[in-house]
This record gives structure tokens, C-alpha cells and sequence, in this order.
């Protein structure tokens, strides 16, 4: 073992090697920061004085099924430049993780080709780690879309469960991906996607809605240079109603001879 094996091995760059144990069938490897790594986390100096150190283990990819943990103490740092007392920021893990973020890549490939559970007893680890690893990289990906690529959107409403909760809903038209969610229904529950829509500076050429009159007032103020589309669902939906609406029509016009015959022919359709 030593320190370019961390790095081509774990991809742990900026600490060295420093011993392996063996404790409870898990490979444990000790390291410590490089010199140049211990810097001021705030404003990252390195004129710093070390004040001890904590302790630290995190779940590391496995060698075959030997579980791999790596140890660190990591320096508490005063900082001479901001005045400020800290812990330094580690390079291969996210703050408050218990896994590193080889770990995590490694745990979210395995996920694209067998469960939850699967991955956990191939990593000996709980299915929640598992679910938090995969959670936090949806968030971390999905919670907040890049808005600035945008060009063609569609906007619906959706009613959610039994009740008249409604949620409205902005797509990407080219990728299919939700990039918005708004409580409730019509113009109000759009306010915080157009002011999100506005920094990002996106050019939106068309947008794709039923036919409401609190949607279309809205493009047309928000996004004076879209195309409105009416979608292919809600138009054919609204020809069909306005046909039945004749269909009626007619047939309240007819008489009873007539009425019997057009009951016959809509039956025989
Ligand atoms: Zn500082």
C-alpha cells in the first residue's frame, strides 16, 4: 500500500498514506492531509495554526468483498487572516458523510443494475445508506434544473389524491424533464418558476398549455415573444365536446320519427 495507490486505487488525492489495519474482517487505511491541504476552510489560507484533531472513518469502495474504511484525524485550524476556528474541508467526501465519494459513485453504479438491497449486501452496508446516497444525488442533480437551455415548455395542471389539491406543472418539451412544480392551480402558482425563468435569462421561443385564459394571460405578460401552442390532448378534447354539444342540439331539434332513427344509427356505430 502507499500513496499513489490511494490516489490510482481511491482516487484520494492530497493525503498520504500512512498504515493498514485489520479490524473486524475490514481493511482499515489510516491517512493523513498533505501539508498543502491544511488550509483555512473559510478563506483558504494556509497561514493556520492546528489546534488537534478529530478522529474520522468513511465507508471506502471494497477490495473484492473485503470491506475498505479509510481513517483520518482531521486538523481543527485557526486561521491568522479571518480570525476563525475550524475543521478543514475534506477533499473526498462531502461534509457530514459517512462514505466517500468514490463510495457513493461506486454504490449509484451498482444501482443501475440491481435493487437497493442488492447493492447493500454487495457493500455490507443498510439499505438506508443506500437510499441516502441515491436521494442526495437526485437532489443534488434534479431538485433544481438548469433553467438557462430552455426553449420549448409545456404547462398543465394536475389534481393530486381524492381531493382538489392541484399541482402546476412545467416541462421541457425537448428532454421531457419536469423543471417546475407549483402549488395549486393557474396564474399565482407560476409566479416563483417566472421569476426563476427571468435570471436565468433562458429565450423561451414556444410554450404548450390547454387552452386557459389565466395561462394564456400569463405567457403572454411573462413571455411576450413565446408562441402560445394549444397541445393536441385539449384540442381534440374540446372538438369532441363541442360535437356532442351539436349532436344534442340536433337531436332535441328532431322529431320523434327522426329521434328514433338517430338513436338507432348512434347505436349501430
Ligand atoms: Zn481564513
Amino acid at each position: 500500500m502507499s500513496t499513489s495507490l490511494l490516489y490510482h486505487g481511491w482516487g484520494i488525492r492530497g493525503y498520504q498514506y500512512v498504515r493498514t489495519s485489520y479490524v473486524g474482517g475490514r481493511a482499515i487505511f489510516t491517512v493523513k492531509p498533505d501539508a498543502f491541504s491544511v488550509t483555512c476552510p473559510v478563506c483558504g489560507s494556509n497561514d493556520v495554526l492546528q489546534h488537534g484533531c478529530i478522529h474520522r472513518l468513511w465507508r471506502e469502495v471494497p477490495i473484492g468483498p473485503k470491506p475498505v474504511v479509510i481513517q483520518m484525524g482531521i486538523p481543527r485550524v485557526e486561521c491568522r487572516k479571518c480570525a476563525t476556528i475550524r475543521q478543514i474541508g475534506v477533499g473526498f467526501a462531502d461534509e457530514r458523510r459517512s462514505y466517500t465519494r468514490a463510495f457513493a459513485r461506486y454504490a449509484l453504479g451498482l444501482s443501475r443494475y440491481m435493487t437497493i438491497q442488492d447493492v447493500a449486501r454487495h457493500l455490507n452496508v443498510g439499505w438506508d445508506l443506500i437510499k441516502e446516497i441515491q436521494k442526495s444525488y437526485l437532489q443534488k442533480h434534479f431538485s433544481r434544473p438548469k433553467l438557462s437551455k430552455l426553449s420549448q415548455l409545456a404547462i398543465d395542471e394536475i389534481s393530486v389524491g381524492k381531493g382538489h389539491k392541484y399541482l402546476t406543472v412545467v416541462l421541457d418539451l425537448t428532454t421531457g424533464a419536469v423543471v417546475f412544480v407549483g402549488d395549486g392551480k393557474g396564474a399565482e402558482a407560476l409566479q416563483p418558476f417566472w421569476r426563476r425563468l427571468r435570471r436565468s435569462r433562458a429565450r423561451i421561443q414556444a410554450v404548450a398549455m390547454d387552452m386557459s385564459k389565466a395561462y394564456i394571460q400569463a405567457v403572454r405578460k411573462n413571455l411576450p415573444a413565446a408562441t402560445i401552442v394549444f397541445d393536441h390532448f385539449h384540442l381534440i378534447k374540446l372538438f369532441n365536446d363541442k360535437l356532442q354539444q351539436f349532436r344534442r342540439f340536433l337531436f332535441n331539434q328532431a322529431s320523434a320519427t327522426e329521434q328514433k332513427i338517430l338513436t338507432r344509427t348512434s347505436r349501430n356505430q
